[in-house]
Parts: structure tokens; sequence; C-alpha cells
């Protein structure tokens, strides 16, 4: 998750309740804490959410306590209909290029809840984020894969599609998230010049409408939209963008966009 996080981010499980009860308005439909007939602009009940959460996941803590989700999860399923849309547009973009009608396909991924699933440490924070005990978990390196990713990127790898990282994730945390993506399975172009962190001592020259080494002033969407321009302007043509957060993927610069499930937080 980015650091932007701590002052952009939709705090906690009350706001994605927000969200959530906004679309069983607009449709008049039952919710989960009532049946039917709900009337009221009560927010969606946060217990319920928590168990509904639970639910989706698959959630079970194995045996180190640590929560983890199911592969035969509604969240795995969710995830394997957009890894399989996304396989056959890596496939058509490479043959494309193969041609010599594209030019230098490339994708680009999110990492915090795109490649590396953070379900222990919002389900123990009851999906409350805090920045000191965030950045713990990040050095520890040892989240999961979000599931079918290590496969996903290998696939893309091997039929020439270039791959990036573009993440919120500070400079200071790439030994950590380089480290934790290897032990997942993910070990495709984890060098500096394809994994691309939030650098706010020396923000890139690319960045310069919003940052400064004096004042990062860049949204979620300028820094991941303005990082995929940079990889544009490199020759590379983005067919696919995958994130977790709208946030990851507004801004343009993709052919296409891939939005993974996460209904745990919300980055804006
Ligand atoms: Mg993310």
């Amino acid at each position: 998750m980015p650091t932007l996080r701590k002052s952009t981010r939709v705090v906690g499980v009350a706001a994605a309740c927000a969200l959530a009860a906004g679309v069983a308005y607009g449709t008049g439909s039952a919710s989960a804490d009532r049946p039917s007939g709900r009337t009221s602009a009560e927010p969606h009940n946060i217990g319920l959410l928590v168990q509904e959460i639970d639910s989706y996941y698959g959630a079970a803590q194995d045996a180190d306590g640590v929560w983890q989700a199911a592969p035969d999860s509604q969240y795995a399923e969710d995830l394997a209909r957009v890894q399989a849309g996304a396989k056959r547009q890596i496939a058509k973009a490479a043959r494309a290029a193969h041609h010599g009608k594209g030019h230098k396909p490339a994708i680009v991924f999110d990492i915090d809840d795109t490649l590396l699933l953070s379900f222990d440490y919002e389900r123990k924070t009851n999906y409350v984020y805090d920045d000191a005990t965030w950045k713990a978990y990040v050095a520890k390196a040892d989240r999961p894969a979000v599931f079918g990713t290590p496969a996903l990127i290998d696939y893309a790898h091997s039929k020439g599609v270039e791959v990036f990282y573009n993440s919120g994730l500070g400079a200071d945390q790439r030994s950590a998230a380089v480290e934790n993506l290897k032990k997942v399975g993910i070990d495709v172009n984890l060098d500096a010049g394809h994994v691309f962190l939030k650098d706010k001592a020396n923000p890139p020259a690319y960045l310069s409408d919003c940052a400064t080494p004096a004042a990062w002033n860049c949204t979620t969407v300028q820094y991941k939209s303005g990082t995929r321009a940079h990889i544009e302007s490199l020759g590379y043509d983005i067919v696919g963008n995958f994130g977790d957060q709208y946030s990851d993927l507004e801004g343009g610069h993709a052919d296409r966009t891939y939005k993974f499930p996460n209904p745990t937080y919300y980055v804006g």
C-alpha cells in the first residue's frame, strides 16, 4: 500500500461500508443486515461486513495463526477469471508484436494486494491502517502471493512481454519487496529499472509536475500514471495494467486495465 495511504486511504471498515451500502440503496436490493425493506440511510453493519469478507476469502488461520485466503474461495475464483482474460490479451499482444504489428509489449503490476496478499494484516487490524505496524508487516517479507500471479507473470515473460512493477511502497522498502516477491516465486525483472517504488526524497524528473525533493504532492493516480508514461517513453506499449485499486488503473497509459478484487481497504 502506498505511503500516501496515510492521508488518502479511506480509513477502515466504515468507509467500505458506506460504499457497499450505497450500491444496496441504489438498487433497492436486500442487504445482509436485513432481508428486505431497508429504507433508512443506516450504513452496512460492520460486524456483518467482516463476516462477509471472511466468507469471500475463505478466511482461516493456519497453524502459525496467520490468516490465509482459501484457494477455492470466491476471491480466488474472481481472480482466476480476470487473469484468464488477461492471458488471452497477453497472448494476442505477443502474437501481434511477433508479426511486427506491436511494439515492445509490456505489462505493469501494482504490488500490494495485486501480487502480495496483505489479508493477514488487514484481518488482524480489523481493516484499520496504521503506518508503523504496516511498515513492520511489509519488512517481514512474508506475505503470500495473490493467487495465480506468479504463473501469470511467468506466462507473460515466456511470451516476450516485458514485466514492470509500479508500487506505492517506498524506496526504503525495496529490499523487503524484492525478497518477498522472490519468496513467492515471482522472479522476473526485479531490478530497479523495472520495479518502480515511491522515492519521495529523490523523485524522478518525470514526476516533476507534482514532486520535487522539497515537496511530494503527487496523488496516487498522478504517481502511477506518470510512471506508466515514463515506461511508455522507454518505447514500450503497455498492453495491460493490473491493480487492486481504481487509483492503480486510472489516468490512462495502458491499453487495458485489470482490476483484482480487494474489499478490505480503499486508496483514493
Ligand atoms: Mg495495491
